[in-house]
């Protein structure tokens, strides 16, 4: 699995506690205005959805956004 993306990642060097907060709603913000402009947001999230990570922000999406968007694709997958 290619991992390189992560070099590229606009939280990288930043606090890592900014993508893991406590609680949903606390600092999800901050976390998601960082990924905004992550030029691999879109690997990240998919490389979170595939590992199924039950944790922090990944790809600008929390645990709860990461769950729903797999819902979602095993809907559209059965239909
Ligand atoms: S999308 Fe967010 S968490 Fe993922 S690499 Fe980019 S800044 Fe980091």
């Amino acid at each position: 699995m290619d991992l390189s993306w992560r070099l590229r990642g606009a939280c990288r060097g930043l606090d890592p506690e900014i993508f893991y907060t406590a609680s949903e709603d606390e600092g999800v913000d901050r976390a998601k205005q960082v990924c905004n402009t992550c030029a691999v947001q879109q690997q990240c999230l998919e490389f979170a959805l595939a590992n199924r990570e039950s944790e922090g922000i990944w790809g600008g999406a929390t645990e709860k956004e990461r769950r729903r968007i797999l819902r979602q694709r095993r809907k559209t997958a059965a239909a």
